[in-house]
């Protein structure tokens, strides 16, 4: 996964959809863990911002 940060709202939405903590919202900026990644895709659907991608 892929963060685009000049999409990204810093919302949360993501990090509260992964089920693998591969995702956190530290200090503003998403950090994408990827290596607990299972590529479930979840936070790319529920993103408003369209600012994730694989
Ligand atoms: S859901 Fe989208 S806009 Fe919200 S923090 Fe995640 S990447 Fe950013
Ligand atoms: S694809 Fe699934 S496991 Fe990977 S970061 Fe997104 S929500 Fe988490």
């Amino acid at each position: 996964m892929k963060v685009n940060y000049e999409k990204c709202g810093y919302c949360g939405a993501c990090v509260g959809v992964c089920n693998c903590m591969a995702l956190e919202l530290i200090e503003n900026r998403i950090v994408i863990h990827n290596e607990k990644c299972n590529n479930c895709k979840s936070c790319i659907i529920v993103c408003p911002l369209n600012a994730l991608e694989e």
